[in-house]
């Protein structure tokens, strides 16, 4: 018998208080590096998690640990009940948060506030409009920047997440960081990765060295600060000197943060994912609705997981497409 704590520490004493929840698969953006070109067949919507579940399996979750949660999707904001699925979890004693490409965001501001949702994480890989229809293959560009200065005078804290692509928007590094020197976001590059139909190749990838020789040789190497690292974070982060926010790197590829990962997620159809590389998922939906969910199914994926990058420990595994051609879009997993 597990103690209620037990659960969530896998065998190499990793506690997991994170979780993240996909609310759905469907987004109003088609972003190239996440949806695969051939598109995604969409589950029909007796296969996802309803509102009930969603907050039934979030209890025991915050039962045994979880202290924060994250929605995110695909896109968690073009689900027509998100706000009482957040008004739900807003009762539990958690950090609630989202990620959102901040499309829609402006319609929920209100909900936002009310249910105590302090920090977003937002997407948004270039500054430039036609390279923004060309990612995302939708013509949202000033809606979104409207939106992210909606969020900044509504005294939210941002993270603004970049994916970068080397010949894409790697040229865009100095423009992202330069909006730190007014604005009080904390701005990720991250690194792309590979998931099944993405078309990832490891010439695209910009790492962390490319990143702060960048922003070195054009801020000044001495003008470059590096901040505290934070007990779980994915991302190392700088601030240029004078600065308001900073930016920072989250190395998942070249440089993953394995060791201190706290992190699980649970799929928009109810499967439990101990790892964003593994191809290992775990059905709690089905359980769910049969009445044979067990605390032990939770606790059997946990000890599952494998110490680095879901068992792709060198860079060779990592860049062998067998090896995450069952891996699903960051869409379905929920990033
Ligand atoms: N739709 C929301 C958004 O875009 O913020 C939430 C879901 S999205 C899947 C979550 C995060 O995953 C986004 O920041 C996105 O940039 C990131 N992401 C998606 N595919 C990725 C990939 N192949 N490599 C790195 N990051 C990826
Ligand atoms: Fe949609 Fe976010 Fe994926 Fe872009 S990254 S397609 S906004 S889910």
């Amino acid at each position: 018998m597990h103690k209620p704590s037990d659960i969530l520490v896998d065998s190499m004493g990793r506690k997991h208080n994170y979780l993240r929840i996909s609310l759905t698969e469907k987004c109003n953006l088609r972003c190239s590096y996440c949806m695969p070109a051939e598109g995604l067949p969409l589950m029909p919507k007796k296969h996802l998690m309803t509102r009930e579940e969603i907050f039934r399996l979030a209890q025991v979750f915050v039962k045994h640990g979880v202290d924060k949660i994250r929605l995110t999707g695909g896109e968690p904001l073009v689900r027509k009940d998100f706000t009482p699925i957040l008004q739900d979890l807003s009762t539990l004693p958690i950090d609630l948060t989202l990620t959102t490409n901040a499309v829609l965001v402006d319609r929920y501001i209100d909900p936002l506030k009310s249910c105590g949702v302090r920090s977003l994480n937002v997407s948004l890989d270039t500054l430039q409009e036609d390279k923004f229809l060309t990612i995302t293959k939708r013509d949202a560009f000033k809606k979104t920047l409207q939106n992210i200065q909606l969020l900044i005078r509504e005294g939210f804290h941002l993270k603004l997440n970049v994916v970068l692509m080397k010949g894409f928007n790697d040229n865009e590094i100095i423009d992202f960081i330069s909006l730190t020197k007014a604005l009080p976001i904390a701005l990720r590059f991250i690194e792309f990765m590979p998931f099944h139909g993405n078309k990832w190749d490891k010439s695209q990838l910009v790492t962390q060295k490319e990143i702060l020789q960048t922003a070195a040789h054009h801020f000044g190497a001495g003008q470059l600060f590096p901040l505290e690292i934070e007990a779980n974070a994915t991302a190392k982060n700088y601030k240029i000197a004078g600065h308001k926010g900073s930016f920072g790197i989250i190395s998942s590829v070249s440089n993953p943060f394995c060791d201190t990962c706290n992190r699980i997620r649970l799929t928009a159809d109810g499967k439990i994912k101990n790892c964003l590389f593994s191809n290992d998922e775990l059905d709690l939906l089905t359980p769910l609705r049969e009445n044979t969910f067990s605390e032990t199914l939770i606790s059997d994926v946990i000890s599952r997981k494998k110490s680095v990058r879901g068992g792709m420990t060198s860079f060779e595994a990592l860049n062998d497409p067998k090896n995450h051609s069952q891996n699903r879009s960051m869409l379905a997993i929920g990033g």
